[in-house]
């Protein structure tokens, strides 16, 4: 099985499309790929050309191998969002709330943060953070820094954190901080990509990767960031990792069923709600 941690449903790669013709094509590319399942991520922000949170619960309730995390804006986050975010994840709409530092100016230790980490711990569900690499503004990446991430892991240790992208180009800070915190995960989501190849280099890519796989192999999650990326050069990096079949099985599909509390039912669909 391969699970997909983190995908968007964007025009920016299909201008002109509507969100549910996005989202057909996201199922062919499952197809196209072996991929049994995909975690997709919608906007904080309204009309940005990726779908937010509304229009996202529309779609993922109509296809079963979709999954989806919530979100909110940091600066105008208030209770009804948060009620809101609570209600999805009590019916087992979202399974895990992503947070985008660095395209919102917040630090991820600040207090108006703290109502989504108590919200996610009571329904034991995973936090992502955007980072790394943000609009190629290199000052955004002081928001959303694996150091800054781990100020979280320390305040909330009970809660399951993910630090999207590996935070690239940061790859080596993000996997310190890995190693450091029990509660700290990443996804991969990104790292193929041939400008992040270019930057981050193929060997540090590879080594930063081996590095956590081989100590903590339950720490890295397969994700794409498709569309934008490539789902065929993201299944490519894991194949070339120098691990065993069995820590890869794990990148692929095991530590997502774990990270999110998901169960596979006898079919071999997920069942997280
Ligand atoms: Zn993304």
């Amino acid at each position: 099985m391969i699970i997909d941690c983190h995908v968007h449903l964007s025009t920016f790669s299909y201008e002109g499309l509507s969100f549910s013709q996005i989202c057909d094509n996201l199922v062919s590319s499952m197809q196209e790929h072996g991929i049994n399942h995909s975690f997709i991520y919608p906007d904080c922000e309204p009309d940005t050309g990726v779908s937010d949170l509304d229009i996202t619960v529309e779609l993922v309730r109509r296809h079963p191998k979709l999954f989806m995390l919530g979100t909110a804006s940091i600066p105008v986050i208030d209770s009804e969002i948060i009620d809101k975010l609570d209600t999805l994840a009590s019916t087992g709409d979202i399974i895990g709330v992503k947070l985008y530092p660095g395209f919102e100016l917040f630090y991820p230790d600040e207090d108006r943060c703290h109502a989504i980490y108590q919200l996610c711990t009571k329904h034991d569900i995973p936090v992502v953070f955007h980072s790394g690499e943000t609009m190629s503004e290199p000052w955004r990446e002081e928001y959303n820094h694996p150091f800054e991430i781990a100020k979280v892991a320390t305040q909330f240790p009970s809660l399951k954190l993910i630090v999207a992208h590996f935070s690239q180009p940061h790859i080596a800070d993000c996997r310190d901080v890995i190693l450091k915190n029990p509660n700290v995960y990443a996804d991969i989501s990104g790292l193929a990509h041939p400008d992040v190849t270019r930057i981050c280099g193929k060997d540090a890519i590879l080594s930063v990767l081996e590095d956590v796989a081989t100590q903590q192999p339950e720490k890295i999650l397969f994700g794409t960031d498709w569309p934008i990326c490539s789902v065929g050069e993201h299944l490519k990096l894991v194949n070339s990792l120098t691990v065993s079949e069995k820590v890869k099985t794990l990148i692929l599909s095991g530590n997502a069923e774990s990270v999110f509390a998901l169960e596979l039912d006898l079919e071999g669909s997920l069942k997280g709600r």
